[in-house]
């Protein structure tokens, strides 16, 4: 086994967190506080290659393996919850399902430009009445000639206001569960679609999150991805990338929390000594590195997964799993650690600790991992293998066709 990072990685590394050392660190707390989306920071991201780092170059992506995906992430992460989210919502919910599931008109209309970061995506499958309980959806879609007409609500999307490209799930046959959903890529533009962003959530408060309403959307029958039908198996496969990098960013704010912890425990004097002294508050912080190693080598594992092409649903949910609830637990103890102070905006760790709640509920809840890695160890539940598959690391180059694709 071998633990370290490439070159590459580490220029990666290095590269992500000096952008958000200077990027976004001066201005996180305003941000947060007027609850403002800096949409600049996305077009920054592009610059660096950012926004499509795992996406082989043939379709505008860096070409990078999927572990560079979780070190942007958790470099991000370690910065602020909103601009990680943005890139687990436009690489790995959207264009990461694009590059497993699309064709290549798909890849190339709207792949190439999300990886470029000219474009991008978002990915819509929560409905008021439908979070956990998918197959719930109340959204229509109803063949019409070539095409299909789209009627519906989706909820709590990310980058609703900002995406071009939104990914939708919706019924094409309402009586047959959650075998009778299909997925869609809808455009901002095309007429009938409309979003609305939330204020006032309890954390990612510098992030865009709201509803996306559908009000009789024609979309081309050539933007069906997959197969009428497979939509339930692609939202899934897609979660399975986005649950990696949100496991991947909660390493990100452990490194925040002990960050913050570290350098307050050896200022802050109680009883005639830095408080860093008193093993009660080393306990606190011995319990986030063992949080952080123990996820790092969770996401890490689920990375190299991916890399050979092997299916990953049972590790990535235990890692999204563990990491989420190890960073909210290094938040709300970086917060005691801080005392008054950290109950105030004078110091980040309590903007750690509201950032740190979605990510326990967002792409499964705690609740459903914990069932998931339940069945799996009782044997209730198995992976089949997926028509597609991500492709392994390193990519093939143009003109090669791999295994199991067509
Ligand atoms: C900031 C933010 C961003 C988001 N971004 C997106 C996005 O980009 N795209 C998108 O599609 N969605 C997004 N979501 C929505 C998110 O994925 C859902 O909130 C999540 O799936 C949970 O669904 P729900 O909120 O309806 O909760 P519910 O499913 O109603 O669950 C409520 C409670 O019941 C528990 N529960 C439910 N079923 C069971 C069960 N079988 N056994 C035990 N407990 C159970 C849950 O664990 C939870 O505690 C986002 C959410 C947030 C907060």
């Amino acid at each position: 086994m071998d633990f370290s990072l490439s070159e590459d990685q580490q220029a990666v590394q290095k590269t992500v967190r000096k952008f958000v050392d200077r990027e976004i660190m001066p201005h996180i707390e305003t941000w947060d506080a007027d609850q403002h989306f800096e949409t600049g920071i996305i077009e920054k991201m592009a610059d660096l290659g950012l926004m499509g780092v795992c996406i082989p170059e043939r379709y505008g992506g860096q070409g990078m393996d999927y572990n560079t995906l979780a070190i942007v992430c958790a470099e991000l992460e370690r910065g602020d919850t909103a601009f990680r989210t943005a890139v687990s919502v436009h690489t790995s919910l959207n264009s990461m399902t694009l590059l497993q599931w699309g064709d290549e008109f798909q890849k190339e209309k709207y792949l190439t430009p999300q990886a470029q970061g000219r474009k991008v995506g978002a990915y819509a499958l929560t409905e008021p009445n439908a979070g956990s309980d998918v197959a719930a959806m109340q959204t229509r879609a109803k063949r019409d000639g070539d095409d299909y007409i789209l009627n519906g609500s989706k909820t709590w999307i990310s980058l609703c206001d900002v995406a071009d490209h939104i990914l939708v799930f919706a019924k094409t046959s309402p009586e047959d569960g959650h075998k009778g959903l299909s997925c869609f890529i809808v455009e901002r533009t095309f007429p009938g679609v409309s979003t609305r962003g939330f204020k006032n959530k309890l954390g990612i408060r510098a992030g865009n999150t709201g509803e996306v309403f559908l009000e009789n959307v024609r979309v081309p029958g050539e933007n069906l991805v997959g197969e009428e039908g497979e939509g339930f198996k692609i939202a899934m496969s897609a979660l399975d990338n986005g649950r990696f990098s949100v496991a991947a960013g909660a390493v990100g704010l452990i490194d925040a929390c002990i960050e913050a912890s570290v350098k307050y425990a050896n200022q802050r004097e109680t009883f005639g000594k830095p408080i860093g002294k008193h093993q009660l508050v080393q306990q606190m912080i011995a319990k986030m590195t063992a949080g952080y190693e123990t996820s790092r080598l969770l996401v890490f594992r689920v990375g190299w997964l991916k890399n050979q092409g092997w299916r990953n649903t049972r590790e990535t949910s235990l890692a999204k799993w563990y990491a989420c609830d190890a960073a909210f637990n290094a938040a709300v103890d970086a917060v005691q650690i801080h005392g008054a102070n950290g109950y105030s905006h004078e110091f980040p760790v309590e903007r750690y600790m509201r950032n740190a709640k979605a990510p326990v509920i967002y792409e499964g809840t705690r609740e459903i991992h914990q069932i998931m890695q339940g069945e799996y160890a009782l044997g209730y539940r198995k992976d089949k293998e997926l028509r597609r598959n991500l492709p392994p690391w390193p990519f093939e180059k143009e003109g090669e066709v791999s295994q199991g694709q067509e």
